[in-house]
Protein backbone atom coordinates (compact mmCIF):
# COMPACT_ATOMS: atom_id res chain seq x y z
CA UNK A 1 0.00 0.00 0.00
CA UNK A 2 1.32 3.43 -0.63
CA UNK A 3 2.40 5.79 1.93
CA UNK A 4 0.55 9.47 2.53
CA UNK A 5 2.37 11.76 3.98
CA UNK A 6 -0.06 14.58 5.31
CA UNK A 7 0.73 18.39 6.71
CA UNK A 8 1.28 18.83 10.48
CA UNK A 9 -1.56 21.38 11.75
CA UNK A 10 -2.02 22.83 15.09
CA UNK A 11 -0.62 19.42 16.54
CA UNK A 12 -2.00 16.92 14.57
CA UNK A 13 -1.58 15.32 11.13
CA UNK A 14 -4.45 17.00 8.33
CA UNK A 15 -5.15 15.70 5.63
CA UNK A 16 -4.81 17.07 2.33
CA UNK A 17 -8.02 18.85 1.63
CA UNK A 18 -6.87 20.13 -1.25
CA UNK A 19 -6.72 16.60 -3.25
CA UNK A 20 -3.91 17.35 -5.13
CA UNK A 21 -1.01 14.61 -4.09
CA UNK A 22 2.46 14.51 -5.45
CA UNK A 23 4.96 11.11 -5.82
CA UNK A 24 7.36 10.75 -3.46
CA UNK A 25 10.06 8.31 -4.85
CA UNK A 26 13.12 5.74 -3.48
CA UNK A 27 15.71 6.45 -5.47
CA UNK A 28 17.38 2.99 -5.14
CA UNK A 29 14.41 1.15 -6.73
CA UNK A 30 12.61 4.12 -8.94
CA UNK A 31 9.44 2.76 -6.74
CA UNK A 32 7.38 5.47 -5.91
CA UNK A 33 6.46 4.64 -2.02
CA UNK A 34 4.43 7.58 -1.35
CA UNK A 35 2.17 10.53 -1.80
CA UNK A 36 2.81 13.52 0.13
CA UNK A 37 0.00 16.50 -0.14
CA UNK A 38 0.08 19.50 -1.77
CA UNK A 39 -1.42 22.08 0.26
CA UNK A 40 -3.67 24.85 -1.19
CA UNK A 41 -3.64 28.47 -0.26
CA UNK A 42 -6.55 27.69 2.14
CA UNK A 43 -4.44 25.06 3.93
CA UNK A 44 -1.38 27.22 4.24
CA UNK A 45 -4.04 29.95 5.54
CA UNK A 46 -5.37 27.03 8.28
CA UNK A 47 -1.64 26.42 9.12
CA UNK A 48 -0.61 30.44 9.36
CA UNK A 49 -3.24 30.73 11.36
CA UNK A 50 -2.41 27.76 13.96
CA UNK A 51 0.90 29.48 14.29
CA UNK A 52 -0.79 33.15 14.81
CA UNK A 53 -3.30 31.44 17.41
CA UNK A 54 -0.03 29.68 19.37
CA UNK A 55 1.69 33.30 19.18
CA UNK A 56 -0.68 34.77 21.58
CA UNK A 57 0.49 31.93 24.59
CA UNK A 58 3.80 30.82 23.19
CA UNK A 59 5.52 34.90 22.57
CA UNK A 60 4.63 35.46 26.18
CA UNK A 61 6.21 32.11 27.27
CA UNK A 62 8.87 32.11 29.83
CA UNK A 63 12.57 31.29 28.94
CA UNK A 64 12.32 28.33 31.00
CA UNK A 65 9.39 26.70 29.96
CA UNK A 66 10.57 27.33 25.84
CA UNK A 67 14.14 25.78 27.05
CA UNK A 68 13.01 22.85 29.20
CA UNK A 69 10.76 21.74 26.03
CA UNK A 70 13.66 22.34 24.01
CA UNK A 71 15.79 19.77 26.59
CA UNK A 72 13.26 17.12 26.12
CA UNK A 73 13.29 18.17 22.28
CA UNK A 74 16.58 16.83 22.06
CA UNK A 75 16.71 13.77 24.24
CA UNK A 76 14.02 12.59 22.04
CA UNK A 77 16.33 13.41 18.73
CA UNK A 78 19.05 11.82 20.11
CA UNK A 79 17.07 8.69 20.82
CA UNK A 80 15.22 8.46 17.38
CA UNK A 81 18.75 9.18 15.24
CA UNK A 82 18.31 5.65 13.55
CA UNK A 83 15.10 5.83 12.73
CA UNK A 84 15.29 9.50 11.46
CA UNK A 85 17.89 8.27 9.48
CA UNK A 86 16.73 5.16 8.02
CA UNK A 87 13.31 7.69 6.91
CA UNK A 88 15.98 9.89 5.48
CA UNK A 89 17.71 7.05 3.20
CA UNK A 90 14.27 5.46 1.87
CA UNK A 91 13.13 9.17 0.37
CA UNK A 92 16.77 10.91 -0.55
CA UNK A 93 19.20 7.76 -1.10
CA UNK A 94 22.06 8.24 0.66
CA UNK A 95 23.67 6.17 2.88
CA UNK A 96 22.87 5.68 6.13
CA UNK A 97 25.98 6.82 8.15
CA UNK A 98 25.45 10.15 6.10
CA UNK A 99 21.87 10.14 7.14
CA UNK A 100 22.67 9.64 10.92
CA UNK A 101 25.46 12.64 10.35
CA UNK A 102 22.78 14.95 9.16
CA UNK A 103 20.77 14.03 12.27
CA UNK A 104 23.71 14.60 14.56
CA UNK A 105 24.32 18.70 12.92
CA UNK A 106 21.27 18.91 13.33
CA UNK A 107 20.98 17.94 16.73
CA UNK A 108 24.13 20.27 17.33
CA UNK A 109 21.79 23.63 16.38
CA UNK A 110 19.23 22.14 19.16
CA UNK A 111 21.92 22.29 21.35
CA UNK A 112 22.14 26.03 20.68
CA UNK A 113 18.37 26.78 21.08
CA UNK A 114 18.50 24.74 24.80
CA UNK A 115 21.12 27.65 25.76
CA UNK A 116 18.86 30.68 24.06
CA UNK A 117 19.15 32.22 27.25
CA UNK A 118 22.72 33.18 27.31
CA UNK A 119 21.50 34.41 23.84
CA UNK A 120 18.44 36.18 24.55
CA UNK A 121 20.72 38.22 27.21
CA UNK A 122 20.08 41.81 26.93
CA UNK A 123 22.11 44.63 27.25
CA UNK A 124 21.82 47.19 30.43
CA UNK A 125 23.71 50.48 30.17
CA UNK A 126 22.89 52.84 33.93
CA UNK A 127 23.23 56.26 34.59
CA UNK A 128 23.68 57.18 30.68
CA UNK A 129 22.27 60.45 31.77
CA UNK A 130 21.04 61.92 35.26
CA UNK A 131 19.04 58.78 36.57
CA UNK A 132 18.37 57.59 33.46
CA UNK A 133 19.13 54.26 32.06
CA UNK A 134 19.10 52.42 29.00
CA UNK A 135 17.62 48.69 27.97
CA UNK A 136 18.73 46.87 24.76
CA UNK A 137 16.12 43.81 24.27
CA UNK A 138 15.58 41.46 21.62
CA UNK A 139 11.69 40.05 21.09
CA UNK A 140 10.15 37.49 18.90
CA UNK A 141 8.71 38.46 15.27
CA UNK A 142 5.80 36.34 15.63
CA UNK A 143 5.16 33.80 13.02
CA UNK A 144 8.01 33.02 10.97
CA UNK A 145 8.10 29.97 8.07
CA UNK A 146 11.08 28.05 6.93
CA UNK A 147 10.90 26.40 2.77
CA UNK A 148 14.03 23.70 2.76
CA UNK A 149 15.29 21.98 -0.21
CA UNK A 150 15.62 18.02 -0.38
CA UNK A 151 19.86 17.09 0.20
CA UNK A 152 18.88 17.50 3.86
CA UNK A 153 15.74 17.01 4.60
CA UNK A 154 16.20 16.88 8.50
CA UNK A 155 19.16 18.98 9.13
CA UNK A 156 18.38 22.17 7.35
CA UNK A 157 14.90 23.13 8.89
CA UNK A 158 17.09 22.23 12.50
CA UNK A 159 18.94 24.85 11.52
CA UNK A 160 15.75 27.30 11.69
CA UNK A 161 13.40 26.12 13.84
CA UNK A 162 15.16 25.18 17.07
CA UNK A 163 16.26 28.86 17.30
CA UNK A 164 12.98 30.33 16.01
CA UNK A 165 10.59 29.01 18.72
CA UNK A 166 13.71 29.13 21.23
CA UNK A 167 13.29 32.78 20.98
CA UNK A 168 9.55 32.65 20.86
CA UNK A 169 8.25 32.85 17.57
CA UNK A 170 6.14 30.19 15.96
CA UNK A 171 6.64 28.21 12.73
CA UNK A 172 5.45 27.16 9.51
CA UNK A 173 8.21 24.88 7.42
CA UNK A 174 7.54 24.03 3.94
CA UNK A 175 9.87 21.24 2.87
CA UNK A 176 11.04 19.59 0.35
CA UNK A 177 8.09 17.68 -1.90
CA UNK A 178 10.83 15.08 -2.49
CA UNK A 179 11.54 13.59 0.86
CA UNK A 180 8.77 15.50 3.40
CA UNK A 181 8.52 12.20 5.70
CA UNK A 182 11.60 13.38 8.34
CA UNK A 183 9.91 16.92 8.73
CA UNK A 184 6.61 15.29 10.03
CA UNK A 185 8.30 12.92 12.24
CA UNK A 186 10.16 16.09 13.87
CA UNK A 187 6.78 17.64 14.14
CA UNK A 188 5.82 14.84 15.99
CA UNK A 189 9.12 14.45 18.08
CA UNK A 190 8.14 18.17 19.15
CA UNK A 191 4.68 17.69 20.08
CA UNK A 192 5.90 14.60 22.30
CA UNK A 193 8.51 16.91 23.89
CA UNK A 194 5.27 19.09 25.09
CA UNK A 195 5.31 21.81 22.48
CA UNK A 196 2.21 23.56 22.63
CA UNK A 197 -0.25 23.00 19.69
CA UNK A 198 0.52 25.65 16.88
CA UNK A 199 4.17 26.43 17.40
CA UNK A 200 5.56 24.02 14.77
CA UNK A 201 3.46 23.45 11.50
CA UNK A 202 4.19 21.47 8.00
CA UNK A 203 3.17 22.43 5.01
CA UNK A 204 3.94 20.08 2.26
CA UNK A 205 3.76 21.21 -1.55
CA UNK A 206 5.18 22.99 -4.17
CA UNK A 207 5.07 26.63 -5.61
CA UNK A 208 1.49 27.13 -4.28
CA UNK A 209 2.25 26.79 -0.57
CA UNK A 210 5.60 28.72 -0.78
CA UNK A 211 3.87 31.98 -2.70
CA UNK A 212 1.05 31.68 -0.08
CA UNK A 213 3.44 31.93 2.71
CA UNK A 214 5.40 35.06 0.96
CA UNK A 215 2.44 37.07 0.32
CA UNK A 216 0.47 35.94 3.71
CA UNK A 217 0.64 39.05 5.58
CA UNK A 218 0.45 37.39 9.24
CA UNK A 219 4.05 35.65 7.92
CA UNK A 220 6.72 37.84 9.42
CA UNK A 221 10.05 36.39 8.45
CA UNK A 222 11.43 33.63 5.82
CA UNK A 223 13.82 31.48 5.98
CA UNK A 224 15.30 29.65 2.64
CA UNK A 225 17.38 27.29 1.64
CA UNK A 226 17.73 25.83 -2.03
CA UNK A 227 19.44 26.61 -5.60
CA UNK A 228 19.83 30.18 -6.77
CA UNK A 229 17.34 31.10 -8.85
CA UNK A 230 14.91 30.29 -6.43
CA UNK A 231 16.62 31.82 -3.57
CA UNK A 232 16.56 34.79 -5.72
CA UNK A 233 12.91 34.99 -6.51
CA UNK A 234 12.25 34.23 -2.53
CA UNK A 235 14.32 37.21 -1.72
CA UNK A 236 12.48 39.11 -4.04
CA UNK A 237 9.25 38.20 -3.45
CA UNK A 238 9.29 38.50 0.65
CA UNK A 239 11.59 41.58 0.81
CA UNK A 240 8.75 42.70 -1.49
CA UNK A 241 6.29 41.84 0.76
CA UNK A 242 7.82 43.67 3.73
CA UNK A 243 9.30 40.29 5.46
CA UNK A 244 12.44 39.82 6.90
CA UNK A 245 14.74 37.76 4.41
CA UNK A 246 17.36 34.97 4.47
CA UNK A 247 17.47 32.56 1.63
CA UNK A 248 20.69 30.50 1.13
CA UNK A 249 21.00 29.23 -2.41
CA UNK A 250 23.35 27.05 -4.62
CA UNK A 251 27.21 26.61 -4.75
CA UNK A 252 30.19 25.58 -6.87
CA UNK A 253 33.12 25.18 -3.82
CA UNK A 254 36.45 25.24 -4.64
CA UNK A 255 39.61 23.41 -2.92
CA UNK A 256 42.60 25.27 -3.96
CA UNK A 257 45.62 22.73 -3.80
CA UNK A 258 49.01 24.47 -3.39
CA UNK A 259 52.19 22.53 -4.51
CA UNK A 260 53.39 22.14 -1.04
CA UNK A 261 50.12 20.44 0.41
CA UNK A 262 50.58 16.87 1.56
CA UNK A 263 49.14 15.52 -2.12
CA UNK A 264 47.55 11.96 -0.35
CA UNK A 265 45.59 14.33 2.17
CA UNK A 266 44.24 16.49 -0.21
CA UNK A 267 43.56 13.91 -2.40
CA UNK A 268 41.41 11.94 0.26
CA UNK A 269 39.40 15.33 1.20
CA UNK A 270 38.67 15.82 -2.47
CA UNK A 271 37.59 12.43 -2.75
CA UNK A 272 35.29 12.67 0.33
CA UNK A 273 33.98 16.44 -0.65
CA UNK A 274 33.40 15.92 -4.24
CA UNK A 275 31.52 12.65 -3.66
CA UNK A 276 30.15 12.18 -0.62
CA UNK A 277 26.36 12.45 -0.41
CA UNK A 278 26.64 11.83 -4.09
CA UNK A 279 27.89 15.31 -4.70
CA UNK A 280 24.23 16.53 -3.63
CA UNK A 281 25.62 18.82 -0.75
CA UNK A 282 25.65 22.79 -1.02
CA UNK A 283 29.18 22.31 0.71
CA UNK A 284 30.32 19.46 -2.00
CA UNK A 285 33.65 20.54 -3.40
CA UNK A 286 33.17 20.28 -7.01
CA UNK A 287 36.34 21.72 -8.44
CA UNK A 288 39.89 21.44 -7.24
CA UNK A 289 42.12 24.12 -8.53
CA UNK A 290 46.17 22.41 -8.85
CA UNK A 291 48.71 25.04 -8.48
CA UNK A 292 51.95 24.70 -10.16
CA UNK A 293 53.27 21.29 -11.17
CA UNK A 294 51.19 18.80 -9.24
CA UNK A 295 47.97 18.57 -11.34
CA UNK A 296 48.65 15.03 -13.33
CA UNK A 297 49.67 13.33 -9.82
CA UNK A 298 46.88 15.16 -8.39
CA UNK A 299 44.56 13.91 -10.47
CA UNK A 300 45.65 10.33 -10.53
CA UNK A 301 45.76 10.12 -6.94
CA UNK A 302 42.36 10.95 -7.39
CA UNK A 303 41.27 9.12 -9.71
CA UNK A 304 42.33 5.63 -7.94
CA UNK A 305 40.90 6.79 -4.91
CA UNK A 306 37.31 7.63 -6.75
CA UNK A 307 37.47 4.39 -8.51
CA UNK A 308 37.06 2.25 -5.44
CA UNK A 309 34.45 3.61 -3.93
CA UNK A 310 31.34 1.28 -3.24
CA UNK A 311 28.07 2.55 -4.94
CA UNK A 312 24.91 0.85 -3.61
CA UNK A 313 21.44 1.47 -2.08
CA UNK A 314 21.48 3.68 1.26
CA UNK A 315 20.30 0.80 3.60
CA UNK A 316 23.21 -1.63 2.23
CA UNK A 317 25.85 -1.14 4.75
CA UNK A 318 28.42 -1.82 2.34
CA UNK A 319 27.51 1.30 0.22
CA UNK A 320 29.69 4.35 0.66
CA UNK A 321 27.54 6.27 -1.70
CA UNK A 322 23.46 6.27 -3.00
CA UNK A 323 21.60 7.26 -5.47
CA UNK A 324 20.77 10.53 -7.24
CA UNK A 325 17.39 11.88 -5.94
CA UNK A 326 14.86 11.49 -8.94
CA UNK A 327 15.63 10.01 -12.57
CA UNK A 328 15.74 13.82 -14.30
CA UNK A 329 18.39 14.95 -11.79
CA UNK A 330 20.21 11.88 -12.52
CA UNK A 331 20.13 12.59 -16.49
CA UNK A 332 20.94 16.42 -16.36
CA UNK A 333 24.11 15.18 -14.19
CA UNK A 334 24.87 12.42 -16.74
CA UNK A 335 24.61 15.33 -19.28
CA UNK A 336 27.58 17.54 -18.09
CA UNK A 337 29.53 14.30 -18.10
CA UNK A 338 28.37 13.27 -21.48
CA UNK A 339 29.01 17.09 -22.84
CA UNK A 340 32.50 17.64 -21.07
CA UNK A 341 35.02 16.58 -23.93
CA UNK A 342 33.61 18.56 -26.81
CA UNK A 343 34.07 21.65 -24.25
CA UNK A 344 37.57 21.14 -24.27
CA UNK A 345 37.90 19.07 -20.60
CA UNK A 346 39.63 15.71 -20.21
CA UNK A 347 37.39 12.76 -19.00
CA UNK A 348 39.33 10.92 -16.80
CA UNK A 349 36.38 8.48 -15.42
CA UNK A 350 32.94 8.50 -16.43
CA UNK A 351 30.34 7.14 -14.17
CA UNK A 352 27.28 7.92 -17.20
CA UNK A 353 26.65 4.13 -17.76
CA UNK A 354 26.77 2.72 -13.97
CA UNK A 355 23.88 0.69 -12.24
CA UNK A 356 23.54 -1.67 -9.91
CA UNK A 357 22.25 -5.50 -10.86
CA UNK A 358 18.48 -5.89 -9.95
CA UNK A 359 17.75 -2.15 -9.24
CA UNK A 360 17.93 -0.81 -12.84
CA UNK A 361 14.94 1.45 -12.53
CA UNK A 362 16.97 3.35 -9.49
CA UNK A 363 18.61 6.69 -9.96
CA UNK A 364 21.75 5.23 -10.50
CA UNK A 365 25.06 7.38 -11.70
CA UNK A 366 28.52 6.49 -11.04
CA UNK A 367 31.80 8.48 -10.66
CA UNK A 368 32.74 11.12 -12.98
CA UNK A 369 36.51 12.84 -12.83
CA UNK A 370 36.66 15.87 -15.68
CA UNK A 371 40.66 17.24 -15.93
CA UNK A 372 42.08 20.41 -16.98
CA UNK A 373 37.90 21.99 -17.89
CA UNK A 374 38.16 25.38 -18.94
CA UNK A 375 36.15 27.87 -17.17
CA UNK A 376 33.67 28.27 -20.33
CA UNK A 377 32.77 24.62 -20.07
CA UNK A 378 29.31 24.07 -18.73
CA UNK A 379 30.99 21.65 -16.04
CA UNK A 380 32.50 24.21 -14.58
CA UNK A 381 30.34 27.22 -14.67
CA UNK A 382 26.82 25.11 -13.33
CA UNK A 383 26.20 23.63 -9.61
CA UNK A 384 25.98 19.92 -11.10
CA UNK A 385 25.06 18.51 -7.67
CA UNK A 386 26.13 15.34 -8.17
CA UNK A 387 29.25 13.42 -8.34
CA UNK A 388 31.40 15.07 -10.88
CA UNK A 389 34.50 16.46 -9.71
CA UNK A 390 36.21 19.32 -11.87
CA UNK A 391 39.77 19.62 -11.82
CA UNK A 392 41.18 23.12 -13.34
CA UNK A 393 44.92 24.24 -13.26
CA UNK A 394 46.61 27.47 -12.09
CA UNK A 395 50.01 28.15 -12.53
CA UNK A 396 50.66 30.48 -9.42
CA UNK A 397 48.13 30.92 -6.00
CA UNK A 398 47.02 34.28 -7.30
CA UNK A 399 46.18 32.67 -10.57
CA UNK A 400 44.06 30.09 -8.49
CA UNK A 401 42.39 33.06 -6.06
CA UNK A 402 41.18 34.57 -8.94
CA UNK A 403 39.70 32.01 -10.57
CA UNK A 404 37.89 31.07 -7.10
CA UNK A 405 36.95 34.94 -6.61
CA UNK A 406 35.60 35.05 -10.66
CA UNK A 407 32.58 32.36 -9.61
CA UNK A 408 29.07 33.72 -8.87
CA UNK A 409 28.73 31.57 -5.63
CA UNK A 410 31.00 31.74 -3.05
CA UNK A 411 29.29 29.46 -0.79
CA UNK A 412 32.10 27.49 1.26
CA UNK A 413 35.84 26.95 -0.29
CA UNK A 414 39.40 25.52 1.05
CA UNK A 415 42.80 25.53 0.80
CA UNK A 416 45.35 22.96 0.98
CA UNK A 417 49.19 23.95 2.16
CA UNK A 418 51.25 23.41 4.65
CA UNK A 419 52.55 27.47 4.21
CA UNK A 420 50.89 29.43 7.48
CA UNK A 421 51.28 32.31 5.31
CA UNK A 422 49.61 31.28 2.46
CA UNK A 423 46.75 29.73 4.58
CA UNK A 424 46.64 33.41 6.32
CA UNK A 425 46.57 35.33 2.67
CA UNK A 426 43.84 32.86 1.22
CA UNK A 427 41.41 33.61 4.15
CA UNK A 428 41.56 37.20 3.97
CA UNK A 429 41.93 37.63 0.29
CA UNK A 430 39.10 34.70 -1.08
CA UNK A 431 35.19 35.92 -1.52
CA UNK A 432 32.64 33.30 0.42
CA UNK A 433 31.33 32.94 3.30
CA UNK A 434 32.72 29.39 4.86
CA UNK A 435 36.58 28.95 4.35
CA UNK A 436 38.61 25.46 5.41
CA UNK A 437 42.32 25.54 5.39
CA UNK A 438 43.09 21.55 5.34
CA UNK A 439 39.65 21.32 5.99
CA UNK A 440 37.61 20.62 2.80
CA UNK A 441 34.26 21.00 3.96
CA UNK A 442 33.99 23.94 6.67
CA UNK A 443 30.51 23.44 7.86
CA UNK A 444 30.25 25.85 10.81
CA UNK A 445 29.62 24.32 14.24
CA UNK A 446 26.57 25.09 15.64
CA UNK A 447 27.47 28.24 18.04
CA UNK A 448 28.75 29.75 15.05
CA UNK A 449 26.69 30.91 11.77
CA UNK A 450 26.74 29.10 8.18
CA UNK A 451 26.21 31.39 5.21
CA UNK A 452 27.45 32.33 1.50
CA UNK A 453 28.40 35.22 -0.32
CA UNK A 454 27.53 36.32 -3.45
CA UNK A 455 24.76 34.17 -5.47
CA UNK A 456 25.09 31.57 -2.52
CA UNK A 457 22.94 33.92 -0.07
CA UNK A 458 20.46 37.00 -0.86
CA UNK A 459 19.82 38.68 2.79
CA UNK A 460 21.98 40.00 5.55
CA UNK A 461 21.85 36.83 7.95
CA UNK A 462 23.47 33.64 7.88
CA UNK A 463 21.45 30.64 9.17
CA UNK A 464 21.95 29.68 13.01
CA UNK A 465 24.67 30.97 15.55
CA UNK A 466 24.11 34.63 16.73
CA UNK A 467 23.27 35.77 13.11
CA UNK A 468 19.83 32.44 13.89
CA UNK A 469 18.99 34.64 17.01
CA UNK A 470 19.19 38.32 15.19
CA UNK A 471 17.51 36.78 12.15
CA UNK A 472 14.35 35.79 14.33
CA UNK A 473 14.33 38.48 16.95
CA UNK A 474 13.82 42.31 16.47
CA UNK A 475 15.64 45.05 18.81
CA UNK A 476 14.35 47.16 21.31
CA UNK A 477 15.91 50.00 23.41
CA UNK A 478 14.14 51.09 26.48
CA UNK A 479 14.92 54.23 28.05
CA UNK A 480 14.20 54.57 31.74
CA UNK A 481 13.88 57.56 34.47
CA UNK A 482 13.03 57.32 37.05
CA UNK A 483 13.11 61.21 38.58
CA UNK A 484 13.74 61.85 42.60
CA UNK A 485 10.67 62.70 44.35
CA UNK A 486 12.77 65.18 46.21
CA UNK A 487 13.55 67.27 42.36
CA UNK A 488 11.89 69.95 41.20
CA UNK A 489 10.27 69.64 37.94
CA UNK A 490 12.56 70.35 35.08
CA UNK A 491 9.52 72.14 33.20
CA UNK A 492 8.81 72.08 29.84
CA UNK A 493 11.59 72.33 27.37
CA UNK A 494 11.07 72.34 23.42
CA UNK A 495 14.72 71.46 22.86
CA UNK A 496 16.07 68.22 21.45
CA UNK A 497 16.51 65.71 24.62
CA UNK A 498 20.00 65.93 25.62
CA UNK A 499 21.72 63.66 28.13
CA UNK A 500 23.76 65.61 31.06
P1 LIG B 1 15.08 23.89 -4.98
O1 LIG B 1 15.45 25.33 -5.06
O2 LIG B 1 14.57 23.21 -6.19
O3 LIG B 1 13.91 23.71 -3.86
C1 LIG B 1 14.03 24.25 -2.57
C2 LIG B 1 12.63 24.51 -2.02
O4 LIG B 1 11.98 25.46 -2.87
C3 LIG B 1 11.74 23.28 -1.99
O5 LIG B 1 10.97 23.30 -0.81
C4 LIG B 1 10.88 23.43 -3.23
O6 LIG B 1 9.61 22.84 -3.08
C5 LIG B 1 10.76 24.93 -3.36
N1 LIG B 1 10.61 25.36 -4.77
C6 LIG B 1 11.13 24.75 -5.87
N2 LIG B 1 10.80 25.44 -6.98
C7 LIG B 1 10.07 26.50 -6.58
C8 LIG B 1 9.46 27.61 -7.26
N3 LIG B 1 9.52 27.73 -8.60
N4 LIG B 1 8.80 28.52 -6.53
C9 LIG B 1 8.73 28.42 -5.19
N5 LIG B 1 9.30 27.40 -4.49
C10 LIG B 1 9.96 26.45 -5.17
O7 LIG B 1 16.32 23.13 -4.35
P2 LIG B 1 16.51 21.56 -4.17
O8 LIG B 1 16.73 20.94 -5.51
O9 LIG B 1 15.47 21.00 -3.28
O10 LIG B 1 17.88 21.55 -3.33
C11 LIG B 1 19.15 21.59 -3.92
C12 LIG B 1 19.68 22.99 -3.96
O11 LIG B 1 19.72 23.55 -2.65
C13 LIG B 1 21.11 23.08 -4.48
O12 LIG B 1 21.22 24.18 -5.33
C14 LIG B 1 21.94 23.29 -3.21
O13 LIG B 1 23.18 23.93 -3.40
C15 LIG B 1 21.02 24.13 -2.42
N6 LIG B 1 21.35 24.08 -1.01
C16 LIG B 1 21.99 25.17 -0.49
C17 LIG B 1 22.36 25.15 0.84
C18 LIG B 1 23.06 26.33 1.44
O14 LIG B 1 23.23 26.32 2.64
N7 LIG B 1 23.46 27.34 0.70
C19 LIG B 1 22.10 24.02 1.63
C20 LIG B 1 21.44 22.94 1.06
C21 LIG B 1 21.08 22.98 -0.27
Amino acid sequence: MTKIVNHWIGGRTVDGASGTYGPVTNPATGEVTTQVAFASVEEVDAAVAAAQQAYLTWGQSSLAQRTSILFRFRALLDAHRDELARLITAEHGKVHSDALGEVARGLEIVDLACGITVQLKGELSTQVASRVDVAAIRQPLGVVAGITPFNFPAMVPMWMFPIAIACGNTFVLKPSEKDPSASVRLAGLLAEAGLPDGVFNVVHGDRTAVDRLLEHPDVKAVSFVGSTPIARYIHTTAAANGKRVQALGGAKNHMLVLPDADLDAAADAAVSAAYGSAGERCMAVSAVVAVGGIGDTLVEKIRERAEKIVIGPGDDPSSEMGPLITKAHRDKVASYVTGAAAEGAEVVLDGTGFTVEGREDGHWIGISLLDKVPTSAKAYQDEIFGPVLCVLRARTYEEGVALINASPFGNGTAIFTRDGGAARRFQLEVEAGMVGVNVPIPVPVGYHSFGGWKDSLFGDHHVYGNDGTHFYTRGKVVTTRWPDPSETPAGVDLGFPRNH
